[in-house]
């Protein structure tokens, strides 16, 4: 229910900016605006300018981590959102580029190439803005899967990151040649006023909340135990963890700062309710940082972003029966949430496998559901075995359709549950997901 109120509220306040910033741009036209078919191609390109800054920075308010909207909407809406207004933000800006030069080549009888080459040589910002498009349009098409299939994550991510350059870049520009600014000095408070805000916030959220997190509570590893071939669990020490109010299940960006490690910063969800002088992450070796992770020294200083997502035991109806999905290390976030339901709630795991080695974490597992009353059943084999089908699944946990399911696993044992639930009639609401992957995988 909250997370309906905050989606709404998010949703209306985005609608007004933008009736907003529409408005603006309505109050300053003139006659001469619509004088000509170049003006108003000039005009139209305008409007296209303003939604696309608009959107472009709705955009990265989206992944500013702000505390109180991350844990109502979850991390990964977020950034789902943001992966599908950014185009439009690209799209809105790229039409007013060409419209633009189009409107101002018609007015001034020359070549669209020569009237392009003109306004970016001699206009003012022009050349700072022109860079900044193309810092946007970098990332947006390296964005595309097609694209990204190939790269690294810290190669994209660092594209990325050119993202707040090419906004800023274009701030200027807009401000001393857009109509509406230069004539309403009002218009241009709130242009600016907008800009500053998602400064702040992403300089408050993503930096400074961060940086003073990791220091007051003085992270450290203090053991790594080796779990099964290629997984490991990381204990990490600190002091009045609980001010953080992280739950089991979520997740936190992790730097270790090690000299291997230090520069790059991977997401990993807890996989035990953390106590107030420590936390732990379980870890696959999939790629070089998760794999150096197994020999990350004791004592290594860790700073984190975070924490994240609402796969916490929270985010149930209280007295629900409870069906947690875990696939392969995917079981890891729903071993700290089993810790974290009230005892009386009827839990059943069912953990998928490929072979008897995957089952990480077993022992406590067991020893969980031993001491609440809770059923682990272990799918170990294929595919074809255990389909995870509505019919299936009714054979371990016959009332599946009362259920409130927590999930996380590989995307065709999301879908294959998820289309159980559907089937078994169980709504939207209570199911939730998380995914190990880098979004839209
Ligand atoms: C919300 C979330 C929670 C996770 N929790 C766990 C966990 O508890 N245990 C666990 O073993 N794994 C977890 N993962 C997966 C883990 O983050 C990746 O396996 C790890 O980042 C791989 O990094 P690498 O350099 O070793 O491998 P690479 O070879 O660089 O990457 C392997 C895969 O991980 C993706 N990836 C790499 N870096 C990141 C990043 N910073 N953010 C998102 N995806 C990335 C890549 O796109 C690729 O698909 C989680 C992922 C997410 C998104």
């Amino acid at each position: 229910m909250r997370r309906k109120v905050i989606d709404d509220q998010v949703s209306l306040i985005t609608g007004l900016g933008l009736g907003f910033t529409i408005a603006i741009q309505l109050t300053t036209l003139t006659r001469s605006d619509f004088a000509d078919i170049y003006s108003q191609i000039t005009t139209a390109s305008r409007f296209f300018a303003l939604i696309g800054s608009y959107l472009a920075i709705i955009g990265l308010l989206l992944i500013a981590r702000i505390s109180w909207i991350e844990s109502a909407i979850g991390h990964d809406r977020l950034v789902t959102w943001h992966r599908k207004s950014m185009p439009y933000a690209l799209y809105f800006i790229t039409a007013h580029i060409l419209l633009v030069t189009l409107g101002y080549a018609g007015g001034d009888q020359m070549r669209v190439g020569a009237q392009l080459w003109n306004m970016i040589t001699t206009y003012p910002w022009m050349l700072p803005a022109t860079l900044g498009f193309v810092f946007l349009l970098l990332a947006g098409v390296t964005s595309y899967r097609v694209f990204r299939t190939g790269m690294s994550y810290e190669t994209w991510w660092v594209i990325h990151l050119y993202t707040y350059l090419g906004v800023a870049l274009s701030f200027m520009h807009q401000i001393l040649t857009g109509s509406m600014f230069i004539t309403h000095p009002l218009a241009k408070y709130y242009w600016i006023a907008l800009y500053v805000s998602v400064v702040v916030a992403i300089l408050f959220w993503r930096i400074l909340l961060p940086l003073s997190r990791s220091l007051r509570h003085q992270l450290m590893v203090s053991e790594v135990v080796a779990e099964t071939p290629g997984i490991v669990s990381i204990y990490i020490s600190g002091k009045n963890i609980k001010e953080l109010n992280a739950q089991g299940g979520q997740f936190f960006s992790w730097r270790f700062l090690s000299k291997d490690l230090w520069f790059q910063s991977h997401p990993y969800s807890l996989s035990a309710s953390p106590t107030n002088t420590s936390l732990r992450i379980t870890v696959k070796a999939l790629g070089d940082s998760s794999t150096q992770l197994a020999h990350v020294k004791k004592g290594t200083r860790v700073f984190i972003e975070g924490p994240y997502g609402i796969f916490k035991a929270s985010s149930a109806r209280i007295g629900r029966h409870i069906v947690l999905v875990g696939g392969g290390v995917g079981i890891t976030p729903l071993r700290a949430i089993m810790e974290e339901f009230p005892s009386n709630t009827q839990i059943d795991v069912l953990f998928r496998a490929s072979t008897e080695e995957d089952l990480v974490l077993r022992k406590e597992l067991d020893q969980l559901a031993d001491k609440r009353g809770a059923r682990v059943h272990y799918l170990v084999g294929s595919r074809s075995v255990h389909t995870m089908s509505y019919e299936y699944i009714k054979k371990f946990v016959p009332n599946f359709h009362d259920a409130e399911v927590f999930i996380c696993g590989p995307h065709a044992l999301v879908e294959a549950v998820k289309a159980a639930a559907k089937k078994a009639g169980i709504p939207k609401n209570r199911f939730h997901d998380e995914a190990f992957a880098f979004h839209g995988n």
